[in-house]
C-alpha cells in the first residue's frame, strides 16, 4: 500500500501545510484519513479527488474534519449532477456534527452525499484493508486505526496521549504515523497530545519498523520534535512533510516526491 502526506501541520493550517489529511491507496482503492483545514485544495496535487472510495475520520476536531464540509460541495454540485455517495467513517455523531459546521439541516445534512457509518472498536473492513480502530486518549472520543494490506501493516494515531491501546494498534507495523504535539521541555496538559519522546517510546514497545512524526504544530520546533523520538526509538524516523510519498511493503521503504 502506498502512503501519500497531504498534510501534516498540528492543531491548525501551517505557512507549507493543510491541517491532518493522508492518502492511503491500495488495489485502485483511495483512502482518505482524516480532512483538516485546507486538506481538500492539496489533496487535488495528488489525486482526482472525485476517485476516493472512502473518508475516515479520526475525531471530530476541526484540524482533523473540517474540510468534509468543501468536499461536500464538490460531490454534491458538480457540473452534471451529484457524485456517487462514498461511505464516511467517523466517531458517533458525524452525520450530525458535520451538518452544523456547514449549517445544514440535520436532515438530511451531508446524508445523500455521504453513507456516515459510525466507528466502534474492533474490526472492520474499508476496500481491500483489513481495519481494526481503538479509541485513544483526547478529550474528546478519538480513535486510532491500523490498516493491514498483503502482510504490510500501517497504523495512524490520530490525535492522543499516552495510550496503550495505541502500542497494540502498532505492534510490529511497518509504519507507525504518530502524533508528535509537544516538546518535553514545555509544560503541557495530560491526555491530549505526545511528545516526541512519548511517541518514540509507543513506536518501542510496538516494535514498529518505522516512525513518522507528524501532526506537527506551526510554533514547534521540528527538529527538537525529531530529536526527541530519536532518544526513545531505535528504528528509522521521519517527519511528515506534504508530498511525501511511502510505499509499505512487508519491508517498508519511502521515497521523497516533494
Ligand atoms: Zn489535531
Ligand atoms: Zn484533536
Amino acid at each position: 500500500m502506498r502512503l501519500t502526506i497531504i498534510g501534516s501541520s498540528g492543531s491548525f493550517p501551517g505557512p507549507t501545510s493543510p491541517a491532518s489529511c493522508y492518502l492511503v491507496e491500495a488495489d485502485d482503492f483511495r483512502l482518505v484519513l482524516d480532512m483538516g483545514n485546507g486538506a481538500l485544495g492539496a489533496l487535488q496535487r495528488y489525486t482526482d479527488i472525485y476517485r476516493v472510495d472512502a473518508v475516515y475520520l479520526s475525531h471530530l476536531h476541526a484540524d482533523h474534519c473540517f474540510d468534509l464540509c468543501s468536499y461536500w460541495v464538490a460531490r454534491t454540485f458538480p457540473h452534471g449532477g451529484p457524485k456517487p455517495r462514498i461511505p464516511v467513517y467517523g466517531p458517533p455523531g458525524v452525520a450530525g456534527r458535520m451538518a452544523e459546521a456547514y449549517g445544514l439541516d440535520p436532515n438530511p445534512g451531508m446524508a445523500e452525499t455521504f453513507e456516515f457509518r459510525e466507528l466502534a472498536p474492533g474490526n472492520l473492513r474499508i476496500g481491500p484493508f483489513v481495519v481494526r480502530v481503538g479509541r485513544v486518549n483526547h478529550p474528546v472520543e478519538a480513535f486510532g486505526i491500523r490498516l493491514e494490506h498483503q502482510g504490510s501493516v500501517l497504523t495512524y494515531s490520530g490525535d492522543t496521549g499516552t495510550c496503550d491501546e495505541l502500542v497494540e494498534l502498532a505492534r510490529d507495523a511497518d509504519l507507525f504515523l504518530c502524533e508528535a504535539s509537544f516538546h518535553d521541555h514545555r509544560e503541557h496538559p495530560k491526555d491530549m497530545h505526545l511528545t516526541g519522546s512519548e511517541a518514540g517510546e509507543h513506536a518501542q514497545r510496538a516494535g514498529a519498523e518505522k516512525l513518522v512524526l507528524t501532526h506537527l504544530v506551526p510554533w514547534n520546533d521540528n527538529e527538537c520534535t525529531l530529536d526527541e523520538a530519536q532518544g526513545t526509538f531505535d528504528g528509522a524516523i521521519d517527519l511528515a512533510r506534504p508530498g511525501k510519498v511511502y510505499e509499505i511493503s512487508g519491508a517498508a521503504d519511502w521515497r521523497d516526491r516533494a
